[in-house]
């Protein structure tokens, strides 16, 4: 098994080099090709797993280095979190200089809406503050093409699933999703058959 085994760049491996990420995990070897053949999916895996590059490797790949708007959109449950995957997306993209900005509470506002009007490829957030970038219209998400939700049951567990399910509405229908969870509540699996077009499920 190697990283060579899928449709990675040789820009996106140099990255997987340097971070030395020499073969992939099991959530990386089940989500790679699926994630690259566009199909939505459920991913029921814990942390620790390597679930952040399935997600990141994907996203950096294809999304466009021209485009001035988010083409991805991440939420994540909690600010370090969203920290640490933006830190992940930015070390995956190295090489593509890919501009992945986090958003959560707790930090200035206007500093984030600065960021906002420079080209940024990936917004990694947490709901709230996610939503309140999206009202004071900051954030602009028609050019969003993929959509992770990771923790998913975490999400559920602070309650910020209505906050998600606001974003979702206001997200293009013409995506890609992925939903990372440890667990699959009756909720998520609601917010999935909703949201989502024919996920397919993989459990590691
Ligand atoms: P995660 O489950 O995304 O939080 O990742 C857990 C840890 O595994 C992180 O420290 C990653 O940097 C590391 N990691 C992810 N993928 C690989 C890989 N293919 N090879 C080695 N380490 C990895």
């Amino acid at each position: 098994r190697s990283f060579d085994d899928y449709r990675i760049s040789d820009e996106i491996k140099r990255a997987l080099a340097v971070l030395k990420y020499e073969t992939p995990t099991d959530v990386q070897h089940e989500v790679l090709p699926l994630a690259f053949a566009q199909k939505d999916l459920v991913v029921q895996s814990q942390t620790g797993s390597g679930k952040t590059a399935a997600f990141a490797i994907p996203v950096c790949e294809q999304v466009l280095w021209e485009e001035k708007r988010p083409q991805a959109l991440i939420l994540t449950p909690t600010r370090e979190l969203a920290a640490q995957v933006r830190e992940d997306v930015t070390n995956i993209g190295r090489f593509k200089r890919i501009k992945a900005v986090a958003l959560y509470g707790k930090e200035p506002f206007a500093t984030q809406k600065e960021e906002l009007k420079q080209k940024t490829h990936v917004v990694v957030g947490t709901p709230g503050r996610v939503m309140d970038h999206i009202e004071r219209e900051t954030l602009v998400l028609d050019q969003v093409k993929y959509l992770i939700i990771d923790e998913a049951d975490e999400m559920l567990n602070m309650g910020f699933i209505a906050d998600v399910t606001r974003i979702l509405k206001q997200l293009p229908t013409d995506r890609v999703s992925m939903v990372f969870s440890a667990t699959l509540p009756e909720a998520i699996e609601n917010l999935c058959r909703t949201y989502m077009d024919e996920p397919m499920k993989i459990t590691i």
